[in-house]
């Protein structure tokens, strides 16, 4: 399909490897990864992306990423809301990962288009069939006043919201979150560790013994590769 105009996203890398995090964790995936943010979080392990990337059409996206075959279709950054008209590249991702879903054997694993967003961008008006996996910034991140509280109304069962700890004030401000806020009933939620911060277990110690309703995940990439590869 030919996307009209002369519409660009500035791209920092397109590349295949398997997903690291979320429910999603484990499948092959083609990451797509937008160049640009509005936040400094503490712990950003992507300060690469902020402004290094190359120009390219939707066109020129959506074929390198086909060429990548694979299940899973991520949107990331970055944030990867934050260039204009990303609602248009969506639409086009989106149409890939379902064009794969009518050729594929009807499976448990249904080609989708994951976005990862920060939570400080809107999420209204995306194109239904992506799966946004949406940030509550913690207290340690130092961006937390960014959140967007209005995307709360917006998320939908089959979303997912991560908080990322580094430490207990920040497990705290998370527990309260998903209970104020009744998370747990409304889509999957995620707490995942800063790596090199915070032992895991000590998290998981902590939801074990609050009987949270969550998902904790490690950043699995970070365990396979070194920490600081780019491209996995
Ligand atoms: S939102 Fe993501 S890419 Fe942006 S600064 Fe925070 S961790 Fe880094």
């Amino acid at each position: 399909m030919n996307y009209a105009g002369t519409m660009k996203f500035k791209v920092n890398e397109i590349f295949k490897s398997i997903q690291g995090e979320s429910s999603f964790a484990g499948l092959d995936c083609a990451f797509v990864r937008l160049s640009g943010c509005n936040l400094r979080c503490s712990y950003c392990d992507t300060a690469y992306a902020y402004k290094a990337g190359r120009y390219m059409s939707i066109d020129e996206i959506v074929s390198k990423t086909a060429s990548l075959d694979t299940h899973i279709i991520e949107l990331t950054g970055g944030e990867p809301l934050w260039q204009p008209n990303t609602r248009e590249l969506i639409d086009a991702l989106v149409n890939l990962a379902n064009g794969r879903a009518r050729k594929t054997e009807p499976d448990i694993i249904k080609p989708r288009l994951l976005i990862e967003t920060s939570g400080s961008m809107p999420i209204e008006n995306i194109n239904p069939d992506a799966v946004i996996i949406m940030d509550i910034k913690t207290p340690s991140s130092g961006c937390s006043q960014m959140m967007l509280l209005d995307n709360l109304n917006h998320i939908r069962p089959v979303d997912e919201i991560k908080f990322v700890i580094g430490d207990r004030k920040d497990y705290e401000y998370s527990r309260k979150m998903i209970l104020d806020h009744r998370l747990t009933q409304r889509c999957g939620v995620l707490l995942s560790a800063v790596y090199g911060r915070i032992e895991p277990r000590k998290i998981i110690g902590w939801m074990l013994k609050d009987m949270l309703k969550a998902r904790f995940q490690l950043q699995m990439h970070k365990y396979i590769w070194p920490v600081d590869k780019k491209g996995v």
